[in-house]
């Protein structure tokens, strides 16, 4: 999880510099007011740099990450963009706003897109696939990037739990033609609200830039009014405030992600000699952000019973088993794009995802964790699996 816990005076002193240098809350313009103050400026330039990027664009969400990276793609209606069925309902939401079908991919044990999936799914309609690291753990790049090459489409990373983590030692969110991120307050690092999309490319970045901003192509050696445009846009600006907040959080990162990590690794420990408990698949080179130590049990019912435990220690679980609403395509049938393509119905699809998720439990990974915490996970647990 969670720059959240650590939330502090560092935070408060950036904001603070803002306040105590001309209150400029808004990212462009102002220079009279705001005695060089440029908190999202700098904090794209920082982020950037922390991941090897030559260009970064923050907004306003994770959420607004992924459409403004769509809209670099110039999709057209019938267009198709694959993504996996194990994620956020946002991944799914950005492809329907930017007017494109998505298209949902089965999971691997890794609980993340499996390549196979994927390739089956490819038609001549196909132009971006969207890969998610669920939980920190890094999709099968490797295959995937091959793959999206040899078919000629965009690969795009939502890295929304992937900040501060990496495969084969290239940061996660860097594989992809644009990599996005989100600071939501439950996120790795947080802004409160926030996000960020990382580009190879100076095209897809300029084309995401003025996008997220009405279309403004920022020049700041003319009054805004005067900027020019070749598009029509939205509004997904960062203020400076989340600037602010995020160059602060960005520091913390690797403390975060090194944290987690060990406590995720006493956590293990304390459990994996239990008989039927089975790990998460780790890519090969995987460097995890540790946001949640998820295994497999026997069956659902198993998976249920060792929630059911864990609550009773005083413990709890994360997204599996009580949560998947919000991050299994097959229970979206509010969305009528996904429901169209299974025939008006998700009761039966996703089948295999479906099975390799309702078997699986996944622990939440702090910060602070309490030195006891592994020891009642494994009295909780021992009790069902035993
Ligand atoms: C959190 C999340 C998002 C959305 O980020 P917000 O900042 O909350 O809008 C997108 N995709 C995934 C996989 C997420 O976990």
């Amino acid at each position: 999880m969670p720059g959240y816990e650590l939330i502090g005076a560092e935070e408060q002193a950036q904001v603070d510099d803002i306040f105590q240098h001309g209150g400029v809350l808004f990212r462009h313009s102002f220079d009279h007011l705001r005695q060089d103050r440029w908190k999202v400026r700098d904090f794209e330039q920082e982020f950037a740099k922390s991941v090897g990027m030559p260009h970064a664009l923050a907004v306003t969400s994770g959420t607004a990450a992924l459409r403004v990276a769509l809209a670099v793609l110039d999709l057209q209606p019938g267009d198709e963009v694959i993504t996996q069925s194990f994620t956020f309902v946002a991944t799914v939401e950005a492809i329907i706003e930017a007017g494109a079908i998505p298209v949902c991919a089965e999971i691997d044990g890794t609980l993340n897109m499996d390549p196979e999936s994927l390739k089956s799914l490819i038609t001549p309609k196909t132009k971006a696939v969207i890969a998610v690291h669920m939980l920190g753990t890094p999709a099968r790049l490797f295959e995937i990037d091959d793959i999206c090459r040899k078919n000629n489409l965009v690969l795009i990373e939502d890295a929304a739990w992937g900040c501060g983590g990496s495969l084969d030692g290239r940061p996660l969110g860097t594989w992809g033609q644009m990599g996005t991120y989100s600071f939501d307050f439950a996120k790795t690092m947080t802004t409160g609200e926030g996000g960020m999309i990382v580009f190879h490319n100076e095209d897809d970045y300029k084309a995401a830039a003025a996008w997220h901003d009405h279309g403004h192509e920022n020049n700041p050696s003319v009054p805004r009014w005067e900027d020019t445009r070749a598009s029509s846009g939205f509004n997904f600006r960062m203020t400076e405030m989340q600037g602010a907040v995020g160059l602060a959080q960005l520091k913390k990162l690797s403390h975060v992600v090194t944290m987690q990590r060990k406590n995720r690794d006493s956590m293990w420990s304390a459990i994996e000699i239990l008989p039927g408990i089975i790990p998460r698949e780790v890519p090969a080179g995987s460097y995890e952000t540790a946001d949640a130590l998820i295994f497999s049990v026997a069956d659902k019912a198993t998976a249920k019973k060792c929630r059911d435990s864990l609550l009773t220690e005083g413990l709890s679980t994360k997204i599996l088993p009580e949560a998947v609403t919000w991050h299994f395509a097959g229970t979206w049938t509010h969305m009528s794009e996904l429901v169209a393509r299974h025939g008006g119905d998700l009761t039966n699809a996703f089948g295999p995802s479906r099975s390799r998720l309702e078997r699986a439990v996944s622990l939440p990974v702090i910060v602070k964790m309490d030195e006891t915490v592994p020891a009642r996970l494994h009295t909780a647990l021992a009790k069902v699996l035993s």
